[in-house]
């Protein structure tokens, strides 16, 4: 049977040091303008919602939702939109919140679209990067922590769904036996 350990990466306390940083560093970029978050779902929930609280004035949010993954541990390659932000962008200072970016297929694609759509501004924060699996050139201007090219789960990561309860991110380690 299938035996899973997950060793901790980057502990609740880090992250939210980080978190409360990023959002000091958004805030010294764009100053006290009005941002739209918009989030990549599912993987982006508690970050947001923790950058949220951290960031001062006007801030709206929402979502897109796009699939390169599927059930397994390495990237379809292929990028999909499955669910678009409803608020209208143009003119406004956008910050694109991910995860984490791994090959950066996802937020280049992504920058390409909403770039279209004419916001006043275009920026992107990532809790995690993998600079190590990056195979699409992407620019993320405000990033978490870098780590090794390892699957990881928790702080809204998952595995096959489960795991993005996590509230510290962790290595996922399955032995057989
Ligand atoms: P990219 O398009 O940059 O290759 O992948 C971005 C998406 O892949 C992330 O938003 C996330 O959903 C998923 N992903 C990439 N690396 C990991 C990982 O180590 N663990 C998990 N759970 N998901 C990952």
């Amino acid at each position: 049977m299938a035996q899973v350990q997950i060793d901790v990466l980057l502990t609740e306390d880090q992250l939210r040091t980080r978190t409360r940083e990023l959002a000091a560093d958004i805030r010294a970029t764009l100053a006290d303008e009005p941002l739209v978050l918009i989030g990549v779902l599912k993987g982006c929930v508690p970050f947001i919602g923790d950058l949220a609280r951290e960031l001062s004035g006007d801030v709206a949010i929402d979502y897109v939702q796009v699939s390169s993954y599927g059930d397994g541990k390495t990237s379809t390659g292929v990028f999909q939109l499955k669910k678009d932000h409803d608020i209208n962008i143009e003119g406004r200072h956008v910050v694109v919140v991910e995860d984490i970016v791994d090959s950066g297929l996802t937020l280049a694609r992504l920058r390409e679209l909403l770039a279209t759509r004419r916001p006043a501004s275009l920026t992107a924060v990532a809790m995690l990067s993998k600079p190590d699996a990056r195979s699409h050139e992407s620019r993320v201007e405000h990033v978490g922590f870098e780590i090794p090219n390892v699957f990881v789960v928790g702080y809204g990561l998952d595995h096959a769904e489960s795991y993005r309860n996590l509230p510290f991110v962790g290595v996922l380690r399955e032995s057989h036996g």
